[in-house]
């Protein structure tokens, strides 16, 4: 079963200048990084990258980065692009009732 990162999204998201030691522990550190990046409509090229993320220690820091930085392209923290579009548009939706 795959893990949900979407409820973290919403009280962790970090800054580009949170830091990025995250990274050294990312279960993609020695893969190919073209395999996060499918080709559009590329079914089984974005469950290749999701099966990697679903085993990864730092999923939901990766995902808060991408979202917090408004990564456009490819596969981050579990999520494609149109995934992370709408946990974005959530989240800045959230930042402006809050006040
Ligand atoms: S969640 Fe996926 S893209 Fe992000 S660091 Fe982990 S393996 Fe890499």
């Amino acid at each position: 079963m795959r893990r949900s990162a979407t409820p973290i999204i919403f009280t962790a998201i970090q800054s580009p200048a949170g830091g990025s030691s995250w990274r050294d522990l990312a279960a993609c550190r020695t893969a190919d990084p073209g395999i996060f990046f499918p080709d559009p409509g590329d079914v089984v090229g974005v469950e290749r990258a999701k099966q990697v993320c679903d085993g990864c220690p730092v999923a939901s820091e990766c995902l808060s980065y991408a979202v917090g930085t408004n990564q456009t392209e490819g596969v981050w923290g579990g999520t494609t692009q149109g995934e992370r579009r709408r946990l974005r548009q959530r989240w800045l939706k959230d930042l402006r009732e809050a006040g």
